[in-house]
């Protein structure tokens, strides 16, 4: 490495691919992928590729705090004393007044480790509310909740060495070709080299990574758990199950065995939409293949049933017993840098920091005594749109928002308008004036963006990588786990005097010492001189884990691994009526990132998708009378959108989508997707129901 470079590492996907950090004669960044990373090994996305544009340009950057005394007036600048003062008088007075779950945190899987862990160490330990929860809720809450009930603890298994390990992959509910693509290129690659490795998969839309199996099963929309259900009762009907690894390793196979007989494989495949003969196809690849591995994402865990998908998906790596095998093993791909990093550090309203359980009296004495603080609440926070509920009703008073887009991103944008407005006090913490969230605050608070700060971060491999801080924060930004202290130390708080975020991590991996995501043997000056590693790293495990599970010793109760069985079969979204007859699935695309606040300032990256369109099967544009490039109109019971149509037979007759990525700043309100979206959410994760929206879709002719 010559003397101007650094390493550090993406900040957009949760692939976490390493990045060469440069400076041309102009002082500009420059970036390269790192060819020594163990993730990418020299390769880049287009998104990644481009990351310099977004560090370069600062003309979007908020640049000093803005403050306004009252909502008949507007923001104007003020320092960063009055700003603080001003936040801690108001959560001072609401906390006193109304008790301290009349306020929240929501935060972000973009932060780092060491951000997320003092926002929750904030909230859990001093306001004495659990009212911290982060948009990570939107996409893997499902996940974790699946992991937690089959494992004992949320913990991905594998890393992604073993894709070059394994033969047979079952990609359900995640479009990696686009979402995850340097993972994706690696997938590609190994099959390149070796022919005989099959791809199933799962999908009402066939998007580029469909595309590349060797067998899609394009099932109608929430069909997943029948599906999978499905393929566990051919599999055992086939004798293609490990049956040493159920007696000796697992509970619950009865009640799993009872509930996967009770719907026929043809009355499963009728359900789905598919044939019969590729349900028994995919279950005799996934029986005969030595090493498989399931990835998903959101397509899974944004659904009013994604923790059932989720455990139904589970029960088919512990039928075969391809857990804690090289190339084996269930692989949720993580869709944000460091959601995995929250997740550690307790960073979801039911969760605890170093995995411990907020129900847990024990965990939660434990965790108090390391802050110093008396007790930790007990009573679950609000999770992401309960915390906007609460605002809209009035129980909650106050939130403080930090590095996310809650208006473009969360279900059914008008009632999230509704809810900020009718906030007592709104405090947005964040880079980019392109944030419709911005507009709605009280107080805005400049943050420092990638490569002007240090910290760490986790990706979908518990791989933990450390970035440096480059270059100089413009304007007054400053660092989010600062201005957290900051206020913390104006709100009376002791214990956020931190010098360093250095100080920060060395206390969060004292606090992991013992517990099954033990950090203790890792530090920065490790991270900045041997690179990055697989969580676990302690004592027994200097260079950390990459897999988990080897012994086969879980971290359940009974050490064993759980056979847990789907509470319904079916989807329990509302189902399309003939007022609202298609059902609407929600997604992203190749070249752009969430809210676009930072990809939407690099023009290379909209020539791909340059604009949101509706992707409409041809029998239904037919049946509506929409050609494609057509203006149409689609409708839900909560609002509506207006865009062009694109009539693609790419998607399943009776679905339609829409990219999520717009918003008000960058296009106009008529382009947001979720306009429409639903606020309903899975019982137990909590996770809103994106894929599943009723809607009617017309063509729009001018009033
Ligand atoms: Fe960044 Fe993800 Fe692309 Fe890698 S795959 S360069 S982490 S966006």
């Amino acid at each position: 490495m010559v003397k101007n470079e650094v390493k550090t590492t993406c900040s957009y996907c949760g692939v976490g691919c390493g990045i060469i950090v440069k400076k041309d004669n102009n002082n500009k960044v420059i970036v390269e992928g790192d060819k020594y990373h163990p993730v990418n090994k020299g390769m880049l996305c287009s998104k990644g590729r481009n990351l310099h544009y977004v560090v370069n340009d600062t003309s979007d950057r908020i640049l000093y705090p803005e403050m306004r005394w009252s909502r008949s007036h507007p923001r104007e600048r003020v320092s960063w004393d009055d700003g603080l003062d001003r936040a801690a008088s108001v959560f001072k007075s609401i906390i006193k007044k109304h008790g301290p779950d009349s306020v929240g945190f929501y935060v972000s899987g973009q932060s780092l480790t060491e951000e997320y862990y003092i926002a929750n160490k904030l909230t859990k330990g001093f306001l004495g509310t659990n009212n911290i929860d982060t948009n990570s809720r939107l996409c893997m809450s499902s996940a974790v909740v699946g992991y937690k009930k089959a494992f004992g603890e949320d913990s991905v298994p594998i890393s992604y060495a073993d894709i070059e390990l394994a033969d047979t992959f079952l990609i359900t509910g995640a479009n990696p070709a686009w979402c995850h693509p340097i993972l994706f290129r690696r997938l590609e690659k190994h099959k390149e080299e070796n022919p005989d490795v099959q791809i199933i998969v799962v999908d009402p839309r066939k998007t580029d990574t469909a595309s590349f199996a060797d067998l899609h099963l394009q099932i109608l929309p929430g069909t997943d758990v029948i599906l999978y259900n499905a393929i566990g009762r051919r599999l055992y009907e086939r004798g293609l199950i490990d049956e040493d690894f159920i007696n000796n390793y697992t509970e619950g196979f009865a009640a799993y065995k009872e509930q996967v007989f009770a719907t026929k494989i043809s009355k499963a495949a009728k359900l789905c939409g598919i044939d019969e003969k590729d349900i028994k196809k995919a279950a005799d690849i996934i029986g005969l293949s030595k090493g498989f591995i399931s990835m998903w994402a959101m397509g899974l865990n944004q659904s009013v049933v994604g923790v059932n998908k989720n455990v139904a998906l589970l029960n088919l790596s512990l039928i075969t017993g391809q857990v804690g095998k090289p190339g084996s093993g269930p692989f949720s791909l993580t869709g944000q840098p460091n959601a995995m990093g929250g997740r550690e550090v307790g960073g979801m309203a039911n969760l605890l920091a170093v995995h411990k359980d907020l129900m847990n009296e024990e965990h939660r004495r434990e965790v108090a005594q390391f802050w110093g603080v008396d007790e930790i609440n007990p009573k679950p926070g609000l999770t992401a749109t309960e915390m906007f509920d609460a605002l809209e009703s009035g129980k909650m008073k106050a939130v403080w928002i930090a590095c996310t887009n809650p208006l473009v991103s969360l279900p059914n944008t008008h009632r999230i308008e509704k809810a900020m407005k009718n906030a007592k006090f709104v405090v947005v913490q964040d880079i980019s004036y392109k944030s419709d969230t911005v507009e709605y605050a009280d107080l805005v608070l400049p943050a420092a963006g990638w490569l002007e700060k240090e910290g760490t971060m986790t990706n979908s491999e518990r791989r933990i990588s450390y970035l440096p801080k480059e270059i100089d924060a413009p304007g007054e930004a400053r660092p989010d786990a600062e201005i957290f202290c900051d206020f913390a130390q104006r709100m009376g708080f002791r214990g956020f005097n931190y010098s360093s975020s250095e100080e920060i991590y060395d206390e969060y991996c004292a606090m992991t010492k013992g517990t099954n995501i033990d950090v203790s043997y890792l530090n920065y000056d490790r991270l900045k001189n041997e690179g990055t590693f697989q969580w676990p790293v302690n004592e027994y495990r200097h260079e950390g884990t990459p897999r988990l599970f080897q012994d086969k010793v879980f971290y359940t109760p009974s050490k064993k691994a759980i056979f847990n069985i789907a509470t319904t079969t079916e989807n329990t979204s509302i189902q399309p009526t003939p007022d609202y007859p298609l059902i609407l699935t929600t997604g992203r695309v190749r070249d752009q990132w969430h809210t676009m606040t930072k990809t939407g300032k690099v023009s290379r990256l909209k020539t791909h998708y340059p604009k949101p369109v509706l992707e409409i099967n041809p029998v239904d544009a037919y049946l509506n009378k929409i050609k494609d490039g057509d203006i149409t109109e689609i409708h839900s019971e909560n609002g509506s959108v207006r865009v062009r149509a694109k009539v693609t037979e790419t998607i399943k007759k009776g679905v339609v989508f829409l990219p999520m990525h717009w918003g008000k700043q960058l296009q106009n309100d008529l382009n947001r997707a979720n306009n429409l979206t639903n606020t309903h959410v899975d019982p137990i994760s909590k996770e809103p129901d994106f894929k599943f929206t009723t809607v009617s879709v017309s063509k729009y002719t001018k009033p």
